[in-house]
């Protein structure tokens, strides 16, 4: 039953490319996006396809190095690296790409992206005080809806962008629902699986097709069809907090499952910060400004949001440990590591293993025999 879900998933990702050529073909435009700031209503509501591209692999990463320096986070790195090779279908797709302004190594690296691809970079506020950085950043997103209606053509008008607000709910419904499963002990979809299920996901041009196919995994991982019940009780229970990771950057979930212990959630962009919901009963463009301004991202100060999100997944998922999870050179992550293993310590009575790796495979020892120490002191 497993594999037939996941070879059904591979068989709609490999679909997908396909889908997204005929799309073009018949007019329709496609934006690349690199973080979870920006908001792809905006791009929905102009019938443009929004694709995922922050880079995963490690791969590109060599020539990424030839013009960036190597003590660069990785995540930055792989992205230039797929554009500079030119190996990435949805970069090559993307008729645009968009960035935020969050990390200083981001920011700059969207300098040297612009001379492969037109480059959009929205001016996020470095806080979140309604007070201060709502008025700013809501102007950046109406920017931002004059750069896709020049795009597109299409005027993006209020019933446009409410109907892109309420499909991408629902989308983020069904993502929700799907973790939610893991609420349950013993978990019943192991943490690479639901990696793998959200990540391809997410590229999927057509957001009915993701969200039906969310929903019949979520129902059939309820009634066992991924893991036996009862077959892996008495694993310990580990929340991942930190960086986003996906395919091609998930070695550290990799080690926690041959070490005998089940990653149940991931606090971190490729997770739940992607089922905040945005109102629906208030202006569009103030909600989408609110909603995406509130993200709780390191690259904030301060990220209160952060603490709040990890306390309620610590208890919701009931996790026995946390791994926080740092990609080398983000200082943002790092630095925000002493805090939160305070935070973890003070509320839960918790230690936090703090993990500083890249995408390379050179560490992966070292990795485990940190991780296999933790997991014996829970
Ligand atoms: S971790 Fe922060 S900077 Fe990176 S994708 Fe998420 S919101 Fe954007
Ligand atoms: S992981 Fe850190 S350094 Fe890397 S892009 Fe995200 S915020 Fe920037």
């Amino acid at each position: 039953m497993t594999e037939d879900f996941m070879n059904q998933l591979q068989r709609i990702a490999e679909q997908n490319l396909a889908d997204i050529e005929q799309a073009k073909a018949e007019g329709r435009a496609a934006i690349g996006f690199y973080c979870l700031y920006s908001p792809k209503e905006i791009a929905v509501a102009a019938d443009a396809i929004p694709l995922p591209l922050c880079g995963t692999r490690n791969d590109p990463i060599a020539a990424a190095e030839e013009i960036l320096p190597r003590n660069l986070c990785p995540l930055i790195k792989s992205s230039y690296g797929f554009a500079v090779t030119d190996t990435c279908p949805y970069f090559w797709f993307s008729d645009i790409v968009v960035g935020d302004t969050t990390c200083d190594g981001k920011k700059k690296m969207f300098e040297l992206l612009s001379r492969y691809k037109t480059t959009h970079v929205l001016q996020l506020p470095q806080n979140q005080d309604p007070a201060t950085a709502l008025a700013p950043w809501r102007s950046e997103l109406e920017r931002f809806r004059k750069v896709v209606e020049a795009l597109t053509g299409v005027a993006i008008t209020e019933t446009r962008l409410r109907e892109a607000i309420r499909l991408m709910n629902r989308e983020r419904s069904a993502r929700k629902a799907l973790m939610d499963v893991n609420k349950a002990k013993p978990a019943p979809l192991s943490g690479s699986q639901l990696l793998e299920i959200l990540f391809k996901v997410g590229f999927l041009a057509n957001w009915e097709k993701g969200i039906h196919l969310m929903e019949e995994i979520t129902a059939a991982a309820k009634n066992g069809s991924f893991r036996e019940k009862g077959a892996e009780s008495g694993r310990k229970r580990i929340l991942l907090s930190g960086v986003p990771v996906g395919v091609g950057s998930d070695k550290v979930v990799k080690i926690v499952e041959q070490s005998g212990a089940d990653v149940v959630a991931f606090e971190n962009c490729s997770g739940y910060k992607q089922t905040f919901c945005v109102a629906e009963d208030k202006d569009p463009m103030d909600a989408l400004a609110e909603q995406y301004l509130s993200t709780p991202c390191s690259v904030m100060s301060p990220n209160k949001g952060r603490f709040d999100l990890l306390g309620e997944m610590i208890r919701d998922f009931s996790a026995d440990g946390i791994i926080d999870l740092t990609w080398q050179a983000c200082h943002t992550y790092n630095v925000e590591a002493y805090q939160i293993a305070e935070f973890v310590q003070k509320n839960f009575g918790l230690p936090t293993l703090h993990l500083e790796t890249d995408y390379a495979e050179s560490d992966t020892e070292q990795l485990r025999v940190r991780i296999e120490a933790y997991l014996e002191m829970l």
